[in-house]
């Protein structure tokens, strides 16, 4: 066992980002990778963003991606447990240690009681702004003897505890993305660690919990690059190890702007519930700010753990290209055995309306058999049911003009008079019917190629490409076709359809 712990420390705000999902699986591969631990750790120190059962939502979330911590926080039998000897790994029940550590860090002066109102910090800032400074605290307080202070806290007035940073300092430290960082204090805040409701700000806990919990490597989001020279700085003075900073590049659409909800699927629940398999998920958000020493792009978990460095992870923003991650999913769907496939499409299917259980029951060959022949076109499980759609729909709207002209064809009533009189002669439709059926129809018409296969393909589907047609055959059997022959018969042949443009 190596001396890597790695902690994957999200906020439980009832929604977990597909960036939260790359986090925590980097932090994964490079755990396992290394032989060391991984950590689940909730930080739940801002009440104000706390929702309810969103550690439940957020595990879950997990454990349906496949990541899988050693420690942490667990659930099991729908109950928050916790398991490992750092505990607890919750944050909100570690308060009387964040006060320990603050008081130690008062003490030691890197910290002091602030009393300013809320209405005094906005006044200052409004005037900072007004004069094109970046607006932070003045130091108003920095200065009250800590007698006074004390006294003042005992007479009920309400506080926060600041970080006191000394003038002109440069803090340094070395990330294994981004190299050496270096900024100096002048340019920093007086960090509020512990809030009035005496719980600590994430910039005060995290470095505790980092410090306690033995974490080696800190892996997170670049959007904590600015805060991290605080954290090295409270690291330094509590004469703690810093542990080695690893800031992943942010994950961008493919205007390389932010993924964010307003886009669509952000978040990882949208990608189960479109019936996204975790495994292309996981392989794609992989590549999404790493690559392999190879040109390779299909890796399983395995695989990952075998390749992953941080030395492959780029400095700017991993774009996600949806686009991207369906060629992807689509790979993993094609090597899932027909019927685990049959097994994911069900639900989608008796979602839409187009089977029942009764289906499931008594007809679950067809379904396979219709399954596998979309199962190469599918990008994601829930677009089952519209790649099915033309077994259940047949009607042909206007606007579909290429598929009236090649219906309104002059060869077309006799193909369909011949398919029916192929129908006619059998009880239900077999491999055998359904792989001969066109051949007979061609010698009994003449008609061939493209003027035999378009009509009958359109007339069947409402479409001009889908399928193989003797699948299509097939899966709809003899009473469907009937109904489409009839159909195409009474509301297109003839017809005077005004087409839409
Ligand atoms: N709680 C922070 C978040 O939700 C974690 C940041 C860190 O990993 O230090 O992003």
């Amino acid at each position: 066992m190596s001396n890597v712990r790695v902690r994957f420390a999200p906020s439980p705000t009832g929604f977990v980002h597909i960036g939260s999902l790359r986090t925590a699986l980097y932090n994964f591969l490079f755990a396992r990778h290394n032989d060391g631990k991984y950590i689940l750790r909730i930080e739940d120190t801002d009440r104000t963003r706390f929702v309810d059962g969103a550690i439940e939502n957020l595990i879950a979330s997990m454990e349906w991606a496949g990541i899988k911590h050693d420690e942490g926080v667990f659930v099991e039998d729908g109950e928050v447990v916790q398991k490992g000897d750092f505990g607890p790994y919750i944050q909100s029940e570690r308060l009387d240690i964040y006060k320990k550590y603050i008081d130690e860090l008062i003490e030691k002066g890197y910290a002091y009681y602030c009393f300013c109102s809320r209405e005094r910090i906005d006044k200052v800032r409004e005037e900072q702004k007004a004069q094109g400074k970046i607006p932070k605290y003045d130091g108003y307080c920095r200065s009250i003897d800590i007698e006074e202070a004390r006294e003042r806290i005992a007479n009920g007035e309400e506080y926060v505890v600041r970080l006191k940073l000394p003038a002109n300092k440069n803090i340094e430290f070395n990330d294994l993305v981004r190299g050496k960082v270096t900024i100096n204090t002048n340019d920093m805040d007086d960090q509020v660690l512990m809030k009035s409701d005496g719980f600590p700000t994430y910039h005060f806990a995290v470095v505790v919990d980092d410090h306690l919990m033995e974490i080696s490597h800190i892996v997170r989001g670049e959007e904590w690059l600015p805060s991290t020279p605080k954290h090295v700085f409270m690291f330094e003075v509590f004469g703690w190890d810093t542990p080695t900073y690893v800031h992943l590049p942010t994950v961008l659409n493919k205007d390389k702007k932010k993924l964010s909800k307003r886009q669509g699927d952000v978040s990882v629940t949208d990608f189960k519930d479109k019936g996204y398999l975790p495994e292309a998920l996981n392989n794609y958000l992989a590549l999404v700010g790493w690559s392999p020493e190879s040109n390779e792009e299909i890796f399983n978990m395995e695989e990952l753990i075998k390749e992953f460095s941080f030395d492959r992870v780029s400095k700017t923003g991993g774009v996600f290209d949806k686009d991207k991650l369906d060629w992807v999913n689509g790979q993993y769907i094609r090597e899932t055995s027909l019927d685990d496939l049959t097994q994911l499409t069900i639900p989608y299917l008796k979602n839409a309306g187009y089977i029942d259980d009764k289906d499931v029951e008594n007809r679950y060959d067809w379904i396979k058999t219709m399954v596998s022949t979309v199962k190469e076109n599918l990008s994601y499980i829930a677009e089952i049911t519209k790649k099915v759609d033309i077994y259940f729909n047949h009607e042909i709207s206007s606007g579909d003009e290429e598929v009236i002209n090649i219906l309104q064809g002059k060869q077309v009533p006799t193909l369909l008079d011949v398919f029916r009189e192929e129908l006619e002669e059998i009880d239900e439709i077999d491999e055998e019917f359904a792989k001969s059926v066109i051949k007979k129809i061609q010698k009994k018409t003449k008609i061939k190629g493209k003027n035999l296969f378009m009509p009958i393909r359109a007339m069947l589907t409402g479409q001009l490409h889908g399928p193989e047609m003797v699948n299509i055959i097939w899966v709809l059997g003899k009473q469907n076709i009937l109904k489409r022959i009839e159909y195409v018969e009474n509301s297109i042949l003839n017809k005077n359809i005004d087409k839409e443009k």
